[in-house]
């Protein structure tokens, strides 16, 4: 997407400055990170000093006063690279964004400065095991007990908890009057007593993992609640959006890397008289994935745009439309990747394998693919709901 019509030359720079910090870390890093069982600490910490971490936070905050465009381009950039950050989608992203939008002036005080820096890393806890895609069935209950707040649920699936200076939760909270639900966002410090994390094995070569959570009477104080507790549901919201364009950034840059890695391969592996490349069953379905991809970028750079200019209905659609495009182009990119290397697809030298379930994850969280079809299919179509 280098035409300036579409994009900036302040984004095709700063899409240039993000690729060669890439670049010196690359793929060989992330591989490396994962198998001694670390972080990608370095990488995590030369984003956050050269203010990429925080380009969408408040400048007053120490953020770069830019928007979700600016965040989603980093994170795909850095997946081109082959070195992807996942803790961006959650932790500036959607705890950032909910935090700048709605909290006190104590929680934008005591977080954001340190979110738009990188040196602390917030976590998102929103699924439960019963609830699942259906997250209006939630039961993770905040009470109030005099000025604290008692917070007891299970959560499953949460990235990251283990890096974590804390995690933002999704939850019910009692109304004191009516003794109905509704939803609110709390924030759980990671040493909150009662606060417990195990970790899911997963198949999954990343360096980020997936924990369940468990929260007994975890005691907070007043202020871990975010904001208003009458605007939950607003709050909550405002930090989807984000989340799903930061999921398309996160697909697209995998779905990049990986053409990236089989287009070199066509070009230069010769088993007949021409290189793999020349044979239109390879080159075809190659250029395929170029097209998705560059059409996916176009609906994310959409939400992106729709988003930052306060739209947040218009950026609901095309957000959820950008994350199933792009899961969608990612996960067969990857696929004809691995099949234009042949056996080199399988091999760890090559490191395309296990893009195969690092992508499915795009297809499955932070919502699923059948659950974008029937959003499109109800709120844009207008077709009946089947549940
Ligand atoms: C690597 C990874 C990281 C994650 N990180 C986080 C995180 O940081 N924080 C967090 O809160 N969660 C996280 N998640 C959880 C993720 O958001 C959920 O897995 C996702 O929302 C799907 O929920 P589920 O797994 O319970 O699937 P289910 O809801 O049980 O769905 C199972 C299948 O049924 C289909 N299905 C369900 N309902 C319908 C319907 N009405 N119509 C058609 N099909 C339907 C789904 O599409 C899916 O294919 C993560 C998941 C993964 C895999």
């Amino acid at each position: 997407m280098s035409n300036a019509l579409i994009e900036s030359q302040e984004h095709r720079d700063l899409r240039a400055a993000v690729a060669a910090l890439g670049a010196r870390y690359g793929r060989e890093y992330t591989t490396a990170v994962v198998r001694d069982g670390k972080q990608p600490d370095e990488l995590w910490a030369e984003a956050g000093k050269l203010g990429y971490l925080g380009v969408n936070l408040p400048v007053e905050f120490g953020g770069g006063g830019a928007g979700i465009a600016e965040l989603a381009l980093v994170l795909e950039e850095l997946g081109a690279a082959g070195c992807p950050l996942l803790m961006m989608v959650v932790s500036p992203a959607i705890c950032g964004t909910v935090i700048s939008r709605f909290g006190t002036p104590a929680q934008k005080e005591r977080w954001l400065p340190g979110l738009a820096s990188g040196t602390l890393r917030m976590a998102f806890g929103i699924t439960e095991p019963d609830a699942g895609s259906n997250s209006h069935r939630i039961t993770t209950t905040g009470r109030r007990e005099g000025d604290e707040w008692v917070l007891s649920g299970r959560k499953v699936f949460v990235s990251g908890v283990d890096i974590a200076d804390a995690t933002l939760v999704v939850g019910r909270a009692e109304d004191a009057r009516t003794g109905a639900l509704k939803p609110c966002l709390f924030i759980v410090e990671r040493h909150a007593s009662g606060f417990r994390w195990n970790r899911i094995p997963m198949e999954l070569a990343a360096p980020e993992k997936q924990f369940e959570l468990v929260m007994d009477d975890v005691r907070l104080p007043p202020d871990a609640l975010v904001g208003s507790e009458d605007a939950g549901l607003l709050q909550l919201f405002a930090g989807l959006n984000p989340e799903r364009i930061m999921t398309a950034a996160f697909a697209l840059g995998m779905g990049r890397y990986a053409l990236g890695r089989a287009v070199d391969y066509a070009r230069t592996r010769q088993v007949w008289r021409e290189p793999i490349g020349a044979h239109q069953a390879l080159a075809h379905p190659l250029a395929q994935s170029h097209i998705e991809i560059e059409l996916a970028r176009l609906m994310t750079a959409k939400a992106a745009a729709l988003y930052d200019a306060g739209d947040d209905a218009g950026a609901g659609e095309a957000a959820n439309m950008a994350k199933y495009a792009a899961a969608e182009a990612a996960v067969r990119a990857v696929d004809r990747a691995v099949h234009t290397l042949g056996g080199n697809g399988l091999t760890t030298e090559y490191g395309l394998a296990s893009l195969v379930t690092a992508a499915r994850v795009a297809r499955i969280a932070p919502v699923s693919r059948e659950m974008i079809l029937n959003y499109v299919s109800h709120r844009t179509l207008g077709l009946p709901k089947s549940y």
